[in-house]
């Protein structure tokens, strides 16, 4: 009998909900707007009619769907599986992975949605074998998770990875943290925006308002820069720096051998940045740890955390995780 898993990648924006295999195969998918003004349980109530339907949809017995897994935005206290404060949901203490279990009859394991995408990568990734490396996702904020000798590195009780909230400059701008200067205040999609919309408001920019027609996001900055405005190569150039020294920095405390990069913008901009990114990062890092080191996008594009959350379900039957 074959065997499923269903991943949930619960985002700010979007919820996708996908049944896959044990060899990271999609069969089925359901991806609906993210309701946030209806709170936490109607939320978790569409995420757990969204596992029926598809179960339905497949005709799966109930036997053959391992478990669910859901891939959740941060800040999550790992241990409890629960959420506090978190921006993007407008959530706070909400106890997801209870709330989930109580509405479905299958295992239910929950983690923070950078930690799932790295162990999609571990599991169906390009990263394969390898046992040390760093998943950065940037998108309209920073993510990351940490492999460490195979396993993702939660910390404490869940909170390590949080690379997006790194400070690379104490008097840059505030970040939405509250802090100044953050990783993500400085090179994430919406910094980007935001840079080029403080041009345009200075009457510069206009290669990049051209594009735009309207709202400017990254990737009408990115648009502009291949069309050879040379304000928006400045502005992703700009990010480029903070980025490739934040990465310096990890890749000198970690190690790793490999840095693999997600998220809608980093996908959106891999022409742009990757080549520079990883010019940068090599020059800046000791030799020792630039030989064998590999940065690249990740293969699995903006299904990372469905696989990620539906490997994570396979990996704890293998491991004989806990049931949660
Ligand atoms: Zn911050």
């Amino acid at each position: 009998m074959k065997e499923y898993a269903i991943g949930i990648d619960l985002g700010g924006t979007k919820i996708l909900t996908a049944l896959v295999d044990r060899q990271g195969r999609i069969y089925e998918r359901i991806l609906l707007s993210t309701p946030i003004e209806q709170g936490a349980e109607y939320i978790m109530d569409i995420m757990a009619e969204s596992v029926e339907e598809l179960q339905h949809r497949y005709c799966c017995s109930p036997g053959q769907i391992k478990g669910v897994g859901v891939a959740c935005p941060g800040p999550l206290d790992y241990v409890h599986g629960v959420v506090y404060g978190s921006p993007n949901l407008q959530w706070d203490d909400v106890h997801i992975c209870a709330g989930m279990q109580s509405r479905l009859d299958f295992p239910v394991y929950i983690d923070k949605d950078t930690n799932m995408a790295a162990q999609g990568e571990l599991s169906f990734g390009q990263a394969g074998d390898c046992k040390n490396f760093v998943y950065i996702t940037v998108s309209t904020g920073i993510g990351g998770s940490l492999v460490l000798n195979g396993e993702v590195f939660h910390g404490y009780f869940g909170g390590a990875g949080e690379i997006g909230h790194m400070v690379a400059d104490p008097h840059g701008p505030l970040c939405r943290c509250g802090q100044r200067g953050c990783l993500e205040a400085m090179a994430s999609g919406t910094a980007i925006a935001r840079k080029a919309q403080a041009l345009i408001v200075q009457g510069r920019g206009q290669g990049i308002a051209v594009c735009a027609k309207g709202k400017i996001t990254a990737r009408e900055v990115g648009m502009a820069a291949r069309q050879g405005d040379i304000e928006a190569a400045d502005i992703l150039d700009d990010t480029l720096e903070v980025l490739a020294s934040s990465l310096s920095s990890l890749i000198h405390l970690l190690h790793p051998q490999r840095i693999i990069l997600g998220g809608g913008v980093a996908l959106g901009l891999a022409d742009l940045w990757l080549p520079a990114l990883q010019e940068r990062v090599y020059q800046q890092v000791f030799p020792m740890h630039r030989r064998g080191l590999c940065i690249e996008m990740t293969g699995l594009g903006n299904d990372i955390g469905v696989l990620g959350a539906a490997a994570y379900v396979f990996e704890q039957l293998c491991s004989g995780g806990m049931y949660r």
